[in-house]
């Protein structure tokens, strides 16, 4: 077709062939980061009345994240939602999004709370397995070691059960109600201050596996925190009585099996993700680990996790219906 094209026409006006066809428009933002978008239609004015079309910015929204569904954008085209995700992603997707822990399941004792999963513990290395032996070595040293053997804990410890496939939960407020998730893992905690176990290795109480809610769970925030509460379920509304906002789930992550090791266990993702909603929800799910302080009561199962790093990029003027909060 094309060769009969050039022998009607020996300089056919290439973009005449697309004019006025949305659909392939379409096709090619869809392979088109927002900012080569713009240039693009910067151009020539075909290009300028083809990216008219608010759908092409969808389509290019959608090349560069994953919107999790249609986005809910509240008084705003695809053309700004894209341009403010864009400004987001020029600045890296490895910023720490975790502003504070706002709701938990169960703690154990107070100072065992689930703020302590928002910075990295001082007794973890990438390098080595810490062990008492080495914890007193580096004290002759002179070098300060991790608190969490003296009672300063610097992981989350969920209350005890004799209930191995218990369930637990952390929410996580982000540092922006719209944000770009690169990843999501879980470090469990190893306590390695504590007698080993059966297996003959310090105990590291990780759940049996995870999954990840985002959105806004205003029913599922604490004050205190840590005070008793049921397991929220993402397709229950409360009666919502005056002045209570209503859970938004923008986006579930699929259910990982976490290792059973200090190592963390990352939810990953095919395409960076737009999340919405300014939470976090992480369910854990069973517990692998039993108690192995003999001084206390055995065989109890215990959920503690060292830190939770969710990374990605803070996206800025992006405005959303289910972005929840005033
Ligand atoms: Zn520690």
């Amino acid at each position: 077709a094309t060769s009969e094209m050039a022998e009607d026409n020996p300089n056919p006006p290439p973009l005449s062939i697309i004019q006025g066809e949305v659909w392939l428009w379409e096709c090619i933002a869809a392979h088109l980061p927002p900012k080569t978008l713009a240039r693009l239609e910067g151009t020539c004015r075909h290009l300028r009345a083809a990216a008219s079309d608010d759908a092409l910015w969808k389509a290019s929204l959608e090349h560069v994240v994953d919107t999790g569904g249609a986005l809910p954008l509240h008084n705003m085209t695809h053309r700004a939602a894209a341009r403010h995700v864009h400004a987001a992603l020029e600045g890296g997707l490895q910023c720490p999004l975790v502003y504070c822990a706002e709701g938990v399941s169960s703690i154990d004792r107070q100072p065992e709370g689930p703020e302590n999963v928002i910075p990295w513990s001082q007794c973890v290395s990438e390098t080595f397995d810490l062990t008492p032996e080495m914890a007193m070595q580096m004290q002759s040293w002179g070098r300060e070691v991790c608190h969490c053997c003296t009672g300063r804990p610097c992981y989350w410890s969920s209350a005890a059960s004799a209930d191995g496939d218990s369930d637990e939960w952390l929410l996580l407020r982000l540092r922006a109600r719209v944000c770009v998730l690169q990843s999501l893992v879980l470090h469990p905690y190893r306590a390695w201050w504590q007698p080993r176990d059966e297996q003959s290795k310090y105990p590291v109480y990780a759940p049996k596996s995870m999954e990840c809610e985002f959105g806004y769970f205003p029913g599922s925030v604490q004050n205190p925190l840590g005070r008793r509460a049921a397991t929220p379920s993402p397709n229950e509304h409360s009666e919502g009585g005056e002045g209570e906002k209503e859970d938004l789930l923008h986006f579930k992550t699929s259910r990982v099996s976490v290792a059973h090791s200090a190592q963390g266990t990352s939810i990953t993702l095919d395409k960076p993700l737009l999340v919405l909603g300014g939470h976090v929800r992480v369910r854990m799910y069973g517990k692998q680990q039993r108690q192995t302080l003999v001084y206390q009561m055995a065989n109890e199962f215990y959920t503690c996790v060292q830190h939770i790093a969710v990374t990605g990029a803070a996206v800025r003027g992006l405005v959303c219906d289910t972005a929840g909060g005033e």
